[in-house]
């Protein structure tokens, strides 16, 4: 069984479940109407024998008798007559009615057990009796006849076999009916399990498609429902696209990575072929080994960088947020970041206090100084970085602007993107991670970062944090 599917399991479970039930409730009816028939039986026989109790008249003397019936019947009896009215019913469905003195049988079948005398008369019980052709019920009553000294008996007789036969067609039909409803039980319990585990199979289906194809885009597809099985399937396809994101953000992080390392590395190796190679004075190989440790610098950054930000990437739904001052955050970030002064640029700040959000510390400090990096980066000698932080109607907003190069319209789409610079010119020494961190940062707080900028005139940056969202 235990190797068994989960179909032939269920199939067999329901067929003995709706076997065990039929047969409990064909022993049960069985049961019920046998003894319905039984009682049935009784109360016919005493209805019968209490008729034909009023039918009986005795008469001593002879022209006293009425002869208005010619169906009556007339007994001489000791010293009189006894009249036996035509209503009287000798044998009915079963029932034999006979007539007793204490000597013996008056008038009646003798065929039957009423005529035993061994069997003492009982005013009106009905009693049970063993014989050879079977059990017997008996009901007598006896006759107070007017003018009679001695009193009779009225004996009803009737056989229990004919609730038996009855019961017994019943049982036979049952157990005709048994076979088929056998049959009717597991054909129908196996088109019930196939029908409800359709789905699960269809589930194992898209999963080995999934597995042989190698194709993780696959999603399991069983139509619309709200069962436990749509529900399964619907968190196998979360699990399926939460595998297939990182499987793709790995694959994403190998080219990149391979990609920022091919330059420096092939800079490294030029550069040693060429000290190698070809004669130089002490400077020019001082020279070659000052490009070498810048390349190998930027590479350990680059390495470095892309390993915490996929480390961030690939826990963003385990971050640890809690409420924090993002006032206070934001203030402090500015006050160390104003010593800078590169360019002899400006720093100035608008912070309205006392806003909280439900966040991480350390990645918003992260954002905010990789904003303003770039501002000083890409700001103008003698300019002005303004930071500003606000809470509106539904949301609370984080701006940094600068009056520098800005941004060109044609690279504006792009610079979301790891490894993106927009002039490699001016960003010596970075590596094109700053802004995919803040993006990331964003969407972990569920925040959206936005650019608003213009070539020569200056840009600025803007993450929303949604108050749905806090
Ligand atoms: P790093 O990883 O060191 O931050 P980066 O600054 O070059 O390197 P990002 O911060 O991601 O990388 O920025 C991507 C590109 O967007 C930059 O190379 C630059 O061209 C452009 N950029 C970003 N901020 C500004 C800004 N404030 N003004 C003008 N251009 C900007
Ligand atoms: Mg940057």
């Amino acid at each position: 069984m235990k190797n068994k599917s989960l179909i032939f399991k269920i199939t067999v479970w329901f067929s003995a479940a709706v076997i065990i039930i039929s047969g409990a409730a064909v022993f049960v009816t069985l049961a019920i109407s046998r003894a319905v028939l039984q009682r049935d039986i009784r109360e016919n026989l005493i209805e019968t024998i209490e008729n034909n109790s009023d039918e009986i008249e005795f008469y001593k003397e002879y022209n006293r008798l009425e002869f208005d019936d010619p169906y009556d019947l007339y007994i001489e009896y000791k010293d009189g007559y006894l009249e036996i009215d035509d209503d009287f019913v000798r044998s009915v469905n079963g029932i034999e009615t006979a007539l007793f003195d204490n000597d013996g049988l008056i008038y009646g079948d003798s065929s039957n057990i009423a005529k035993d005398k061994e069997l003492p008369f009982e005013n009106k019980r009905v009693s049970p009796v063993k014989t050879d052709s079977g059990v017997f019920y008996v009901y007598d009553i006896t006759l107070n006849v007017k003018d009679l000294d001695s009193p009779l008996w009225l004996r009803g007789t009737v056989s229990a076999k004919s609730s038996i036969s009855q019961v017994n067609t019943i049982t036979k039909a049952v157990l005709l009916l048994i076979p088929l409803l056998v049959a009717f039980a597991i054909i129908g319990g196996h088109l019930i399990a196939k029908r409800a585990l359709s789905p699960i199979i269809d589930i194992k289906n898209a999963a080995d498609d999934i597995r042989g194809g190698n194709d993780l885009s696959k999603r399991i597809e069983i139509g619309e429902g709200s069962d436990e099985v749509h529900s399964m399937a619907d968190s196998f396809n979360a699990m399926f696209e939460r595998l297939e994101d990182s499987f793709n953000k790995e694959q994403q992080l190998t080219s990149d990575i391979s990609h920022e390392l091919r330059t420096p590395v092939s800079v490294i190796s030029a550069q040693c072929q060429l000290a190698l190679n070809n004669e130089a004075s002490a400077d020019e190989y001082v020279e070659a080994l000052e490009l070498v440790e810048r390349q190998s610098q930027k590479m350990s950054r680059v390495i470095n960088e892309m390993l915490t930000f996929s480390r961030i990437e690939r826990g963003a739904g385990n971050i640890s947020k809690e409420m924090i001052d993002l006032s206070q955050c934001v203030s402090s970030v500015c006050e160390d970041m104003a010593l800078i002064k590169d360019k002899n640029i400006t720093l100035l700040s608008s912070i309205e206090p006392d806003i909280f959000i439900w966040g991480n510390y350390e990645l918003l400090t992260r954002l905010l100084i990789n904003l303003i990096s770039n501002a000083y980066r890409y700001g103008k000698e003698n300019g002005r970085i303004e930071i500003s932080l606000k809470s509106l109607d539904n949301s609370i907003v984080l701006s940094v602007k600068d009056d520098g190069i800005g941004i060109d319209k044609s690279s504006i789409g792009k610079i979301w993107d790891r490894f993106y610079r927009a002039d490699p010119s001016r960003s010596d020494g970075s590596t094109g991670l700053g802004l995919a961190f803040v993006r990331e940062i964003a969407q972990i707080h569920g925040a959206e970062a936005r650019v608003e900028s213009q070539k020569g005139i200056g840009s600025c940056f803007s993450i929303i944090f949604k108050s749905s969202v806090l």
